[in-house]
């Protein structure tokens, strides 16, 4: 469903994703895993068109959308959900939601309002009044997952979303994600936390300094502990 071939990408002159090469079949969900810095969030954003790798091809279903504007990528069916979350601080819970309705009949099959709150109770439990300065961090990963999947995205781009929450949350967290599988939508998952990882994805790809270093079973990642130590935690 999307292949990413060779993929270069720079910011100025710093050389950041040095051949990103991985791919994720439909109704998968891979976990990409690497330590600050590694290249995790340039990747998506590689894909997403926020950044243009200066070579390489991206393909979505078939279609090349290296070179696509963010907006474009977004109509053929990707959603990003990005590490910051992007919550507007000063907009409800319900307003915060509306934003994703830019586009005319977005809410109203698919992913519909109604689903969303189904899916994520706990959002309808706090209110559609509440202002987005007033939510945990948590909460506004909900929110930000929330707003994204009424987009009806085919596949999903999720950076590092168990970043900065609590272990009880996380555990929501990699519920969530399996449901959001269930529900038929691949996932591209970004994560530092092998634990998150391993509950979420079948299939892992390790990055290092903007290259490749592993692809395979998350088993096999985590019972590599050299691997491990090599890329990940050290
Ligand atoms: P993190 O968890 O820290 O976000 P990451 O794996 O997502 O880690 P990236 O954000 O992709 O890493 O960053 C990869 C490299 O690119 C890092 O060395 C980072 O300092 C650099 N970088 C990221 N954004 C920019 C930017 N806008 N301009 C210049 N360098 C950048």
């Amino acid at each position: 469903m999307l292949e990413i071939k060779e993929i270069h990408s720079y910011y100025g002159s710093s050389y950041i994703l040095q051949g990103v090469s991985l791919k994720a079949e439909a109704g998968e969900v891979v976990s990409l895993i690497g330590r600050n810095g590694a290249g995790k969030t340039t990747t998506l954003k590689s894909i997403m068109g926020i950044v243009r790798p200066a070579q390489g091809s991206i393909k979505f279903k078939g279609t090349e959308i290296c070179g696509l504007k963010p907006y474009q990528v977004a109509r053929l069916g990707l959603g990003y959900v990005p590490e910051d979350r992007r919550i507007y601080p000063g907009l409800t819970l319900k307003e915060n939601l509306e934003v994703a309705q830019m586009k005319p009949g977005l809410g109203e099959t698919g992913w519909t309002f109604e689903k969303v709150y189904q899916f994520f109770p706990h959002l309808r439990a706090l209110g559609e009044g509440r202002l987005g300065s007033n939510m945990s961090g948590g909460e506004q990963q909900m929110l930000s997952i929330a707003r994204t999947l009424l987009g009806n995205p085919e596949f999903l781009l999720l950076d590092e979303p168990s970043e900065g929450l609590a272990p009880l949350i996380v555990s929501a967290l990699a519920d969530t994600v399996n449901e959001i599988k269930a529900e038929g939508v691949s996932v591209l998952l970004s994560e530092q936390n092998m634990k998150f990882a391993f509950k979420t994805t079948t299939r892992s790809y390790i990055i290092d300094g903007g290259k490749i270093f592993f692809e395979g079973k998350i088993e096999d990642l985590m019972a590599n502990e050299d691997l491990v130590r090599e890329h990940i935690t050290l």
